[in-house]
């Protein structure tokens, strides 16, 4: 069995077709091709990486976690264990995506299966200092996750897809890509 990356679903959402370029290009330095955005973001989670955001002993940082029932797998970047607490943190968080939601739901289902009790799920924004809580989900967010996790396994870059070029301006992949004639704005 495939498990799919929990970090890649919101890009999937964005564009089925980076994540195969995601995988052509992930051998590249990524700095011939990561916008500032981007690289705001992967600075963000280093530190959770590298253990350096907190030191409550209480809270977990980078564990691993995967979902059997669900087939994904990924690490989630603090878990605050007495009170339950589930943080994903964001440099900048102008409005949360359908597609970040669906990264913070799929750690919360692998934490429930992992054996974890989560009270709460919060997006924490790095540059404003603020947390953002969300929804838990439930059943119809499990059962939206899920028909996005077979469509991800189900995809092939052969697929037709519908370019949307306020899309593409803002895709890292933009110049080495053959769906579109955009230029990215970066
Ligand atoms: S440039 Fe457009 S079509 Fe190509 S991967 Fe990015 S969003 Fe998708």
């Amino acid at each position: 069995m495939t498990y799919v990356q929990i970090s890649t679903l919101n890009d999937f959402v964005f564009c089925p077709y980076s994540i195969y370029l995601h995988g052509i290009y992930d051998h590249m330095d990524e700095s011939l091709y990561h916008a500032a955005p981007q690289v705001r973001g992967s600075i963000s989670h280093e530190a959770t990486d590298n253990k350096s955001s907190s030191t409550s002993k209480d809270c977990l940082l980078s564990l691993p976690v995967f979902s059997d029932r669900l087939g994904i797998i990924g690490k989630i970047d603090c878990f605050r264990v007495t009170e339950g607490h589930l943080i994903e943190r964001k440099y900048l968080l102008k409005k949360i995506f359908r597609g970040q939601l669906y990264q913070i739901w799929a750690q919360y289902f692998c934490l429930e299966e992992m054996g974890y009790k989560v009270s709460k799920i919060s997006f924490y924004e790095i540059s404003t200092k603020k947390n953002i809580t969300v929804d838990l989900p439930g059943s119809a967010e499990y059962l939206e996750l899920k028909s996005v996790i077979e469509k991800y396994n189900q995809y092939s870059p052969d697929d037709e897809i519908e370019t949307n070029p306020n899309k593409c301006i803002h895709c890292i992949y933009c110049p080495m890509c053959d769906k579109t004639d955009s230029d990215n704005v970066y």
